[in-house]
């Protein structure tokens, strides 16, 4: 079932928004006062909503409960991020649900398989419509504690436990928004999110993944879009290689300060007849061979006008296997929101 909700516009004026892009030291530098005698009103606007008017939302379900939503963005007509809240289970940890946001309009990486990256980049998003998304999500599943039970509130009270940079956008293409973006949701007189549970996903941005490795960040998850372990195929499916070939990458991952028992998340979109060899999954395991990492297989989702096909079953399932008996530890991403246009490679609106 997909239904449509579109909710109250704001105030015409709603100036509150953008000082959801500030940590609370901001905030407070922004009031000119001390953080600490800022400290209860920042709490009560990012934990409870207070004086913030948020966008208006229009929101499609699936049978499943995935969440698809949409924000208007950059004061542009036809301009929006795209989000969606994908519920989670698990035999270990129950239910919960993940959070994948966008850190632009459309996208200038390229790669041939996404629908963002057909859009080209449209505009970066500011650090208040990164947030905005996570304060819409919370609205939507509409269990955030009033001000009496302040002193218990904890950042999945909305049950969004992981905030991933996946949706539209390359997040380290937009770097100053996004980091500062991690900042404000990391803040604990705040969202109080912890960084361990936010992911940001890279197409392989060798500068950016520099840049990051400066902030010391090492509980940061870190994903990397890799889709072929050769050149001569990555050339062709995704731009970037041609500048940041393989080899440098992988590199840049191995000198990247991550935490002892982290590891990165190696995302990988098999598409029919192009990338689900078993020479190209003895590539990905050669490449993965110097990095602490789990790869996570993803089949293609279709998409409009696109030349790829999605891979059987079979192909899927041998094509993990080939990657376990050479020693990589390898999950099957469950496809979410497909009807919805909202799985991965999904996301871009068709009337931009
Ligand atoms: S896969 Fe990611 S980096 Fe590549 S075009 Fe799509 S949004 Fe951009």
């Amino acid at each position: 079932m997909v239904e449509n909700t579109h909710t109250r516009p704001p105030p015409r004026s709603c100036p509150d928004v953008a000082l959801t892009g500030m940590t609370l030291a901001e905030y407070a530098a922004w009031r000119r006062t001390h953080p600490q005698a800022a400290r209860a009103d920042y709490r009560r606007m990012m934990r409870e909503g207070e004086g913030v008017a948020l966008p208006p939302v229009t929101r499609r379900t699936d049978d499943e409960g995935t969440v698809k939503f949409c924000l208007p963005v950059g004061g542009a007509a036809g301009l929006e991020s795209e989000s969606v809240i994908v519920p989670m289970t698990s035999y270990h940890r129950g239910t919960w649900h993940t959070l994948c946001v966008s850190s632009q309009v459309g996208c200038r990486m390229g790669c041939v398989f996404c629908e963002s990256g057909r859009l080209g980049l449209r505009h970066n998003l500011t650090v208040a419509e990164i947030i905005g998304q996570r304060l819409v999500a919370r609205a939507i599943r509409q269990t955030i504690r009033s001000s009496s039970a302040a002193r218990e509130w904890q950042y999945f009270h909305d049950g969004i436990r992981n905030i991933v940079f996946m949706g539209m956008g390359e997040p380290l293409d937009n770097f100053d928004a996004v980091t500062q973006a991690i900042r404000v949701l990391g803040d604990p007189a705040g969202l109080n999110f912890p960084m361990g549970q936010i992911c940001v996903s890279t197409v392989g941005r060798i500068d950016g993944l520099r840049r990051l490795a400066e902030l010391r960040w090492p509980n940061l998850r870190i994903a990397v879009s890799l889709n072929a372990a050769n050149d001569r195929l990555r050339d062709t499916l995704m731009p970037v290689n041609r500048g940041m070939p393989l080899r440098e990458l992988q590199r840049a991952l191995v000198d990247y300060p991550l935490a002892p028992k982290a590891y990165y998340l190696i995302e990988y979109v098999l598409l029919k007849g192009v990338n689900d060899t078993p020479a190209d999954a003895d590539a990905v395991a050669a490449f993965c061979r110097p990095l602490r990492c789990v790869v996570n297989l993803l089949p293609y989702n279709p998409q409009r006008f696109a030349a790829f096909e999605t891979p059987a079953t079979e192909t899927l399932l041998a094509f993990m296997k080939r990657l376990k008996s050479r020693g990589v530890f390898t999950k099957r991403r469950i496809v979410h929101g497909r009807d919805l246009q909202g799985a991965c490679g999904q996301l871009g609106n068709a009337g931009v």
